[in-house]
């Protein structure tokens, strides 16, 4: 029988291989090495002939096309050339200058000219905001918790108003963002970086996830993304087949596949950690996590994306960002959806040993930069893969090193922390609780997007820790905070 193939490599993108670090075939997309599994539809799967793992394929192309569709989404409304016949066409002024001549001024606001289609554009960002004071007065409102009714109460405007100014206030905090992030990038050797995916909206039950990845030292939010489009269509195949186009697109048909409780008030760690890969091995595809779901609430428009797109997506970006960097650093929860899409991502770095990819699990109370006296290891799951469990004062934490390093747990256990993105993402949770979870958004999630990049520009830039000072500010790139007024300015 002829060796079934791969799905095509994109752009020399070929993210299909045996995942298992031990194995002879990591890292290695020769065909002659696997079996293709396709005989059953719900685990389209490679099988390594070394070592019997079973990654799950993934459509190439489709990754850079979710690549492509975040990028967009994140970019809209920047200035940038609006020819799309050029090459120019979306790369935005603020992080592309080069690409661009300043070209006068259109009444207060900045003009450009593309250097090489000579059209012109407008930045309508950069003059004076002529609402910034009803603004500054919503976001006060906003993030004192009041809901969309009384703020619209108050203001005396209609909710439509409020949604156009929520918009806008959005649109220039992408703009603000798109500054620092790039300043943040262009001075690093070396990043490290807290991971995590959680619900969107944790009592909907819609499929949706949010991804954040956060600097460890500072909080600041480097990237988030969210594996819902507003604006395409659910997927025509009900099973995820990864050699058809659009594959990427989850359909509104949902067919649950198992059904595992998560393990709630283990005292041990070994025995959540252990129970963890119990409930992932349940997943038809281990790196999608609504194999867990019993049901799903799709939205009522637009289209969910299969979460593992996402994930690659979202480290590609961050692959893209900080390429430059001698070392990164990984850290995130027990998860294969976010885990096998770094491994992926970062295969380069992982053979030349530039990067360290970490699973990081602690009760909230365990102390920063300590390790326990006693480490205890295991190995766990079907992976077997390698813990480092510790305890300290009844508290406790476990690591796993995911591209190889041993013998040096006690430096990992001080080291790693996945603490600042899950708490990023607790305190919009916090801030905004009747938003997030009114009934009638349960299948609306569209209407949180522009909340997400108006919070990520306020966290990093606006909020103060106890000691009043910003994320931004840790990382030296502002020298005080930014008040509400210059957010919108
Ligand atoms: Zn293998
Ligand atoms: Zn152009």
């Amino acid at each position: 029988m002829p060796t079934e193939k791969l799905p095509l490599a994109a752009k020399g993108l070929q993210l299909n291989f045996c995942k298992t670090l031990a194995c002879d075939n990591f890292g290695d997309s020769d065909e002659q090495h696997y079996l293709v599994q396709r005989t059953n539809p719900k685990r389209p799967a490679l099988v390594c002939r070394k070592c019997g793992a079973f990654p799950p394929l993934i459509n190439n192309q489709e990754v850079l096309n979710e690549l492509a569709r975040q990028q967009q989404v994140q970019s809209h409304s920047l200035p940038s050339c609006n020819n799309s016949e050029c090459e120019h066409f979306g790369f935005d002024v603020l992080t592309h200058r080069e690409l661009y001549h300043a070209f006068g001024y259109s009444g207060d606001r900045q003009r450009y000219r593309c250097k090489s289609c000579a059209s012109t554009f407008v930045d309508k960002w950069s003059g004076e905001n002529q609402k910034s004071l009803i603004q500054q007065k919503l976001l006060g409102f906003l993030f004192t918790g009041y809901s969309v009714r009384e703020i619209c109460r108050r203001l005396h405007i209609n909710p439509k108003t409020f949604y156009d100014h929520i918009n806008q206030i959005a649109s220039r905090c992408r703009r603000h963002m798109s500054l620092f992030d790039s300043r943040l990038q262009h001075d690093r050797t070396s990043i490290q970086l807290a991971s995590n995916a959680t619900p969107l909206q944790p009592l909907s039950n819609n499929g949706v996830f949010w991804y954040a990845s956060a600097e460890v030292n500072s909080g600041y939010v480097i990237a988030q993304h969210i594996n819902y489009s507003e604006t395409d269509e659910p997927g025509t195949l009900l099973d995820h087949d990864p050699f058809q186009e659009n594959a990427q697109y989850l359909s509104n048909t949902f067919v649950n596949e198992a059904n595992s409780q998560p393990a709630i008030g283990s005292k041990s760690i070994f025995k959540r950690v252990d129970h963890k890969y119990q409930e992932i091995l349940a997943r038809a595809n281990v790196e999608d996590p609504l194999g867990n779901y019993v049901s799903l609430n799709y939205p009522s428009k637009g289209a969910i994306i299969r979460p593992p797109y996402t994930s690659h997506a979202h480290f590609l970006e961050i692959q893209k960002a900080f390429s430059h960097c001698d070392s990164i650093e990984i850290y995130m929860p027990q998860e294969p959806m976010l885990r096998s899409a770094a491994m992926s991502i970062f295969l380069e770095r992982i053979k030349e040993n530039s990067i360290d990819l970490l699973y990081v699990t602690q009760d909230i109370a365990f102390p920063t930069e300590e390790s326990g006296d006693k480490i205890d290891i295991h190995l766990v799951g079907w992976w077997r893969d390698r813990w480092a469990f510790t305890e300290i004062n009844g508290q406790h934490k476990g690591i796993c090193h995911l591209n190889g390093a041993e013998h040096n747990e006690a430096y990992w256990l001080k080291r790693a922390s996945a603490t600042v993105a899950n708490e990023y993402q607790t305190r919009f949770y916090n801030q905004f609780t009747n938003l997030v979870n009114e009934p009638r958004r349960k299948l609306r999630p569209a209407s949180l997007l522009p909340l997400l990049d108006i919070f990520r520009a306020w966290h990093n830039l606006c909020h103060q820790d106890k000691l009043g000072i910003t994320p931004a500010q840790k990382l030296g790139l502002i020298s005080k905070p930014i008040t509400l007024a210059e957010l919108l300015s």
